[in-house]
């Protein structure tokens, strides 16, 4: 939103609480690197803008973790995986699955997903953090970060008692979008004007209850197709996709269905534009379900998330930016910190296709893509790493964001101490709280072990 005029402002903020550790957004990412900072014994808060921990997972409906497993060999270790038997213990997921991603669209992959009901992760996201002695703030906006020299301190906030800053050791930039970074002066892409009408689109999710998800699943992919591609030729469905994943019980949809092109996030213009837009291609979209797909026939409108699907925003360029040769040629990196399974998944920006494969193996992702190169006592994780577009289409799932936050977390509470800690104490650390920080470390899973259940026909 352009300005018509500037006013100045002379503010006195109260300083709130110092930690060591301040974790700003409790996404995927943040939620994880909160937990683990925490647990290494770092004073910890997060902040969070919306109403609960568990950002695209729970506020952005976007209700199942990928990244796990490539092919039969599991990635992700440590408090990611510990996650999803919380949610599962608390009967928010029957487990691992196959799934066949965008299985309408030309280019299906199929994959082992973790479906969940993402009320249920609302929950189990307080309690981990609850029991790590985090301290939470929600509804609380990061408004900008306070700075020394070359330094991040703190932040400030706002919420519903008004403005205040927290001092900080270290923060770590868990916002998705880079904000504190690239506040602080550090280098980011993905912002370029000229890239605005080239973004992933993005998506508003909705769930529908009352849904016969078994004879939907009955049906053939042949037929999902032809229907898929008859409602985008109606206008009515805006990519060719009818997937979406259920919670148990089977007797609900959580749909992935809206495509919102040419929104830049970082506009607050343009995100309202696409929470409007989304509703009403949820509207189109229910009425095409209810009148055209199997299954759908008495199904009914439960719910439209809070927040619009992010897919794109900014990434930091830091010490080293992960590509897409890195990922396919399995590059090894001595400071590897997370694992990443895939798939690569990158939305055509106006059309209606998506780019869907699995990379060949596990990738290592380097601690130096969460560094910025010349700012200290900051730290990003989640979907601003530092990576080129395409490597961060295949390492932009919950998943891959749940090991980097892991790792973020582990570093902020040693760099905490006063100097910068150095990767391979980073490693034994997380190693010793259960992640997988390399190639050698994932598990191969035989058929026997692996926690996968078969979708029902
Ligand atoms: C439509 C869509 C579908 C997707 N499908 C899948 C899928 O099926 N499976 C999968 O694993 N991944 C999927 N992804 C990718 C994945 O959801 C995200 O890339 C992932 O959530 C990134 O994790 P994150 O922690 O970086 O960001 P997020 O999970 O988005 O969390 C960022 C958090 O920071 C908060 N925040 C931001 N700025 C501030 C601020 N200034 N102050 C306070 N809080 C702030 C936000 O409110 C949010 O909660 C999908 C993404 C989209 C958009």
């Amino acid at each position: 939103m352009p300005a018509i005029e500037h006013i100045l402002e002379s503010l006195s903020t109260p300083v709130l609480s110092q930690y060591d550790v301040v974790v700003v957004g409790g996404g995927a990412s943040g939620l994880v690197a909160a937990v683990a900072a925490a647990r290494s014994g770092a004073r910890t808060a997060v902040i969070e803008r919306s109403g609960c921990l568990g950002g695209t997972g729970t506020a952005g409906m976007v209700a199942q973790w990928i990244g796990f497993f490539n092919d039969k060999v599991r990635v992700v270790g440590g408090i990611g995986f510990e996650l999803t038997e919380r949610v599962r213990a608390l009967g928010g997921s029957t487990g691992f699955r196959r799934y066949t991603l965008a299985e309408a669209s030309a280019s299906p992959v199929t994959i082992t997903n973790f479906p969940f009901n993402p009320e249920v992760l609302k929950i189990a996201a307080d309690e981990i953090a609850r029991e790590a002695g985090v301290d939470v703030y929600l509804h609380s906006q990061v408004v900008r970060p306070l700075l020394g020299e070359r330094r991040v301190e703190g932040v400030v906030i706002e919420n519903a008692s008004g403005r205040g800053a927290l001092r900080a050791a270290v923060v770590v930039d868990a916002s998705g979008d880079a904000a504190i970074a690239a506040a602080s002066g550090v280098p980011f892409a993905g912002a370029e004007p000229e890239l605005r009408q080239h973004r992933q689109p993005c998506t508003l999710v909705f769930r529908m209850s009352n849904v016969d998800v078994k004879a939907f699943r009955a049906l053939p992919r042949e037929d999902k197709r032809a229907i898929a591609v008859d409602g985008v030729k109606q206008g009515r469905l805006f990519w060719e996709s009818l997937s979406f994943c259920s919670t148990p019980g089977e007797k609900d949809a959580i749909c992935l269905m809206s495509r919102i092109p040419g929104i830049d996030a970082l506009d607050a213009g343009d995100l309202t534009k696409a929470e409007q837009v989304g509703r009403q291609q949820v509207k189109s979209v229910v009425d095409f379900l209810r009148e055209r797909v199997p299954g759908f026939e008495a199904s009914v409108l439960a719910g439209i998330a809070e927040r619009v699907g992010v897919r794109e925003t900014r990434r930091i360029v830091g010490r080293h930016t992960l590509t897409e040769s890195d990922i396919v040629g399995g590059v090894r990196f001595a400071d590897a910190v997370a694992l990443g399974a895939g798939p690569m998944d990158l939305h055509e920006a106006g059309g209606t296709g998506i780019a869907l494969w699995m990379p060949p193996a596990p990738f290592e992702i380097p601690l130096a893509c969460m560094l910025p190169q010349d700012v200290a006592g900051l730290v990003v994780t989640g979907r601003a790493i530092s990576a080129t577009r395409e490597a961060n289409g295949g390492a932009r799932h919950m998943g891959t964001a749940m090991c980097l936050g892991h790792a973020a977390g582990v570093y902020a509470a040693l760099a905490a101490g006063g100097s910068e800690p150095d990767a391979q104490e980073v490693r034994r650390v997380l190693v010793d709280q259960n992640a997988l920080v390399s190639s050698d470390a994932a598990v191969q899973l035989s058929e026997r072990e692996a926690p996968i259940e078969a979708l029902p026909a």
